[in-house]
């Protein structure tokens, strides 16, 4: 006897509901293909499940300048909604909000629980089903389905299919890595247990078992610290031997991690230390977060240079921007530093190319098995960035269904179209511009109630220039000067350097394009003081330092403006934070502080216009791309957008893209607003019917930045988005608006 056997056939099999895998099956479904997703866990997110509860992060942090880098698209809806109905971050909750997304789409078929564990092909190349069995259920499913996309992690069908894999380091030589070891190994990033504890309010014993370590026989507390204010939870350095195989040794590394675990939290409890008399163990993960393991191999190995470079791909369909972040390959037992977060200048391209096997025709693959060399994973397995490459995998899975093509054909026929519907389902390509031919906003006329003025000019507060201070402002052509408001103790001087980024996407001071002193009297009240500047810069922005001079004093204000930042260089005492320049410790860190520093500028070049609606970026890049309103009553915005073309037009669906602060965070902790303050609340769609207006769409209560509205093929020549309030921010700010 064995268990019963059961055919599914779809477009795409899914296998793997990582973050990544969760993105493309929803990709794929919305476009409409059927789709089946996989997962051998009960919980869907993979290492970011309720069972294993690590946090999404992304392109935004772990970084001085990857300003404005949150990424977009469906994980970006993942996570506003969680936001908006779990701002206490219950790992629970997050999971519903998973679950609600998947089932919800119609075209994706959920089989939780369910082991794949063969692979079937049609020719050494092709795969004709996935097969595995489900628990509890007694039920083995065949998927059958022309393509087939891995986020095992481990890239477990990749290997049962025969695909080209690599575990463990390469040698610094083979692909110019300085970050890379001299000599290639079998090491990978360790994995962890994830654990936490819970105030029972009473006094609890801990008897340490019998397996557990104990850790004060060790050398590990010379090197590594378990710390007091958070002791209730596991670190994510409480990490196990990198030096053994991931996969075949499973069982034993949890084991190891068993005993780890079990024995600091004996230390916690019983060396007198930490006072957690009254915490006890509340939850012990199953299995361990699993780091690094295979990587399979595509037509493109995404390395070292192709992210400290940030090279640009004609098939980028995503960004990340994590720092290279390499682990101690002995974790918790090394003598090593805990890790090496290499900085970065900025965001880097994802190439499409690190989606798909390079010898197994209808494989895709999202996950950490994308692509990349070990040093390049160290970033790119952050699991929003991740999700960028699900998500661009599902809309070619969609792409080779149409035109009846493999993975690599997309590639070398379709990118184009692929970026493109990426575009409009929100995705950031670097530099990518919509030019989609069926979007009529693109010939409308734009016009709207107001736009904010490139200045900041009500001072709230001051700030000393103590530390070399760096103000950011988008430019587009002759910049004369700016002018700041400044309080001096005594007569003094400012100086000043003026840098521009040399990539658009970029906010660091690179290139410097000028440089000035002038002099400043004594003053009880701030003055405005005029810094010439004269730059002439194309499309991007300027990032001015402030050299620090005692006795000055700056206006700043708590009011905002896209794409306008303050920081302070701070001198960095972490021989963790590396420079990718230098492969040493980075001598200096620039920080946003709070606040913004005032500005007037001269002149201002209609930054803000009502234009970028329809410019083709719904999001920063070189400028900020967004219309914004002038300051206004966030719960009563009176502001108005216009879009109108020369004839009638028939209308079917409206695409707005809100602005939803990009650097705005989203956190593994909990929070207290559960929306995002920019994104537009209430607002009407109205269209114009000879000389008067009728109501399209009311919406009430939004928190998500993109808003799809249908439209029953409308006839008019104009349509009118009256805002009504935004969710507690001053100005009205859009991206971009599509019709279809
Ligand atoms: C302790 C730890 C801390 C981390 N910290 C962060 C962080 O703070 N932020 C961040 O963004 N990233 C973090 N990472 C990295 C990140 O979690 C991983 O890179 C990411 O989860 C990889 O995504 P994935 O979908 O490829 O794999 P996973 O998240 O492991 O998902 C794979 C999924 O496939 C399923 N699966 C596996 N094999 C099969 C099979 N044979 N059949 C069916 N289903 C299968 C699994 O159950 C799982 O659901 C951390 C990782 C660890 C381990």
């Amino acid at each position: 006897m064995e268990f019963r056997q059961y055919r599914v056939e779809k477009d795409l099999i899914v296998i793997g509901a990582g973050m990544p895998g969760i993105c493309a099956a929803i990709q794929a479904a919305r476009l409409g293909l059927s789709v089946a997703l996989i997962n051998n866990r009960g919980y869907l997110g993979g290492n970011a499940s309720a069972e294993i509860g690590v946090s999404v992060d992304g392109a935004d942090g772990m970084q001085e300048f990857n300003l404005w880098a949150r990424e977009t698209g469906i994980i970006d809806e993942l996570r506003l909604e969680n936001l908006y109905r779990n701002p206490q971050k219950n790992r629970y909750i997050w999971d519903a909000v998973l679950m609600d997304a998947v089932l919800k789409e119609k075209n994706i078929e959920l089989f939780l629980n369910t082991n794949i564990d063969k692979v079937e092909m049609k020719a050494d190349d092709l795969i004709e089903y996935v097969s595995g069995s489900q628990l509890g259920s007694e039920k083995r499913f065949n998927f059958y389905a022309p393509l087939f996309l891995d986020d095992t992690g481990d890239g477990t069908v990749g290997y049962l299919a025969g695909a080209d894999f690599r575990m463990g380091r390469e040698s610094g030589h083979e692909f110019d890595e300085s970050a890379a070891p001299e000599e290639a190994d079998d090491c990978v990033l360790p994995s962890t247990l994830t654990f936490h504890a819970k105030d029972t309010g009473k006094p609890v014993r801990y008897i340490r078992p019998g397996f557990a370590l104990d850790i004060t026989k060790t050398e590990a507390l010379k090197y590594r610290t378990i710390p007091r204010d958070t002791f209730y939870r596991s670190q994510w350095y409480y990490e196990g031997s990198g030096r053994i195989n991931q996969i075949e040794n499973s069982e034993a590394i949890i084991q190891q991690h068993r005993e780890l675990v079990y024995g600091i939290w004996d230390y916690i409890k019983n060396s007198g230390e930490y006072g957690a008399e009254n915490y006890d163990f509340e939850y012990i993960a199953p299995v361990p977060g699993k780091r690094e393991s295979r990587r399979l191999m595509g037509d493109h190995i995404l390395s070292e240079r192709d992210i400290t470079e940030q090279r640009d791909f004609e098939d980028t369909v995503g960004h990340g921007g994590w720092s290279i972040d390499l682990h101690a390959v002995d974790g918790f037992f090394s003598k090593d530093l805990v890790n090496k977060h290499i900085f970065l200048k900025g965001i880097y391209q994802i190439p499409y190319r690190t989606g798909y096997s390079r010898n197994i025709s209808n494989l895709f693959f999202a996950g950490r098995c994308m692509s990349t060399t070990h040093v390049a994973f160290g970033s790119t397995r952050v699991m929003a960035t991740l999700s960028t490459l699900g998500q661009a995998l599902g809309a070619a899975a969609y792409l080779c269904k149409k035109y009846d093509l493999m993975p690599r054909d997309i590639y070398k026929s379709r990118i184009q179209e692929l970026r493109q519907l990426l575009l409009r389902h929100d995705q950031y390509i670097v530099g990518c511009k919509n030019e989609d031919p069926d979007d009529l906003a693109r010939s409308a006329k734009i016009t709207a109630s107001s736009e904010s003025r490139l200045c900041l000019e009500d001072a709230e507060f001051e700030r000393p220039l103590d530390k070399p201070l760096g103000l950011i402002i988008p430019v587009d052509g002759c910049m004369a000067s700016i002018s700041i408001p400044v309080r001096a103790a005594s007569d003094t001087a400012i100086e000043y350097t003026v840098y521009e980024p040399v990539k658009r996407e970029n906010y660091n001071p690179e290139r410097i394009i000028a440089r000035g002193r002038v002099d400043v009297r004594a003053s009880s009240d701030p003055s405005w003081v005029r810094l010439p500047l004269n730059v002439s810069v194309d499309r991007n922005k300027i990032f001015i330092e402030l050299s620090p001079q005692a006795g000055l004093y700056l206006g700043m204000t708590r009011d905002k403006l896209p794409g306008v930042m303050s920081m302070v260089k701070n001198p960095n005492g972490s021989p963790t934070l590396v420079d990718a320049a230098t492969m040493q410790m980075k001598e200096f860190i620039w920080r946003p502080i709070e606040g913004t520093v005032c500005f007037k500028a001269d002149p201002d070049h209609g930054i803000y216009s009502s234009s970028n609606v329809n410019n083709g970026y719904s999001r920063p890049y070189g400028l900020p791309n967004l219309w914004l309103s002038e300051k206004t009553n966030a719960d009563q915005c009176g502001e108005y957008i216009r879009i109108s073309w020369h004839e009638v037009k028939t209308i079917n669906e409206i695409i707005l893209y809100f602005d939803d602060d990009l650097n705005y965070r989203i956190s593994y902790w909990p929070v207290e607003n559960n929306v995002i303050p920019e994104v537009v609340r209430d607002y009407d769609i109205l269209y114009k019917s000879g000389d008067e207006y009728r109501l399209l769409k009311s919406v009430r209560g939004n928190y998500k930045r993109v808003n799809n509205i249908k439209a029953d093929s409308i006839q008019t020549g104009e349509l009118k988005l009256v805002f009504h309030a935004t969710n507690g921010f001053p100005r009205v700010g859009l991206y971009e608006v599509r019709v279809y």
